[in-house]
């Protein structure tokens, strides 16, 4: 197994990766498995076809093959057309073994989906080869895997603190959006802005102003429900996205930010640092749904009443009369809420 540090290991020691090994014949079965196992790789077998596409099938399913080309039930050929259906599952690399030597059989073979291919009698040499070619494709195609992700992490997430950035979380308002046109319910949004936050940066230096954002980021989402969205919208600025939430829970949520905001303060290298937050909240009802712009609008709106009325504090938009026309936004008229 792995050395004392990561980077120790080698191939030898790496976790075993698992391959299959579907033949009919039980003698050659158990002398792969055998040869198979001393090479390091954790074996699986199957004695037929069918059982071979099981295992490939399944949730843990090994990410080498080598498969006989005739077998009871589903023949080698078969079960590779089979796997390669499976486009949304990891790659399986599948290698043909068969008696068949004539080129219209090896390109059958390949044809259906298998990446190499071996005659028997094969070299054992040979095949312990090529099971590490198989290996090297598997491992460049999982680190291109890890980077695609990465890149799409980093083009939806903000840097510093990790949360959703503003356009994923515009396009979450969007989604949500569309979803309630389509299917009806309510749409919940909350504006929430920090309360001096300049003086935060001027007195304890932008490092500390850092670590504050990434504790508040962290906080709201500790709030949050799985299924609604916290972003940065900018700056010191956040928005929550609660999807399917009426007024009563969205106004919860934020109150439920506010306090655990306000609650301790952040723990800095310039020492402690206390902030509060003012939150503004727009409740997009069922049957009478608010455009998008609409949306931002009154948050926005509710955000800057709480502001006027002393701050650390949430504020609902008042009930804005839906129109259909984003360019005539709601009437800010937020109310107080019992916040503080
Ligand atoms: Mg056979």
């Amino acid at each position: 197994m792995a050395g004392k540090y990561g980077f120790t290991m080698t191939n030898d020691t790496k976790p075993a990766n698992k391959v299959l090994v579907a033949e009919d014949d039980a003698v050659s079965r158990r002398m792969l498995e055998a040869f198979l196992t001393k090479w390091g790789y954790q074996v699986v077998t199957a004695a037929n076809g069918s059982d071979a596409l099981r295992i490939l099938e399944a949730e843990d399913a090994p990410s080498l093959a080598l498969l006989d080309w005739m077998m009871p039930g589903l023949e080698g050929p078969q079960v590779c057309q089979r796997v390669r259906q499976h486009l949304d599952r990891p790659y399986v690399y599948i290698l043909l073994l068969t008696a068949r030597s004539q080129k219209d059989d090896l390109l059958r073979g390949l044809e259906s989906g298998a990446d190499d291919y071996l005659t028997k009698p094969f070299d054992l040499q040979e095949l312990r080869a090529r099971l590490q070619v198989g290996q090297r494709i598997l491992d460049l195609q999982k680190g291109l895997i890890a980077a695609r992700d990465e890149l799409r992490f980093r083009a939806t997430h903000d840097a510093l603190t990790g949360i959703a950035n503003r356009s994923f979380v515009l396009d979450a308002i969007n989604r949500e959006h569309s979803r309630q046109l389509r299917e009806g319910g309510t749409l919940g949004l909350i504006m929430v802005d920090l309360d001096h936050f300049k003086r935060v940066n001027d007195t304890h230096g932008h490092l500390a102003g850092d670590a504050v954002l990434k504790e508040v980021a962290r906080r709201m989402a500790s709030c949050a429900r799985p299924y609604d969205t916290v972003g940065r919208y900018g700056g010191e600025e956040f928005l929550v996205v609660v999807a399917s939430s009426d007024g009563v829970g969205a106004m919860a949520l934020a109150e439920r930010i506010r306090r655990e905001i306000a609650f301790v303060p952040v723990t800095t290298d310039a020492g402690p640092v206390s902030v509060t937050a003012s939150c503004g909240v727009v409740v997009s009802e069922a049957g009478k749904p608010l455009g998008f712009q609409q949306l931002l609008h009154a948050a926005d709106e509710a955000l800057y009443a709480a502001k006027q009325q002393g701050r650390d504090r949430v504020v609902l938009a008042a009930p804005a009369v839906p129109v259909q026309s984003e360019s005539s936004p709601a009437e800010p008229a937020p109310v107080k809420s019992g916040s503080r």
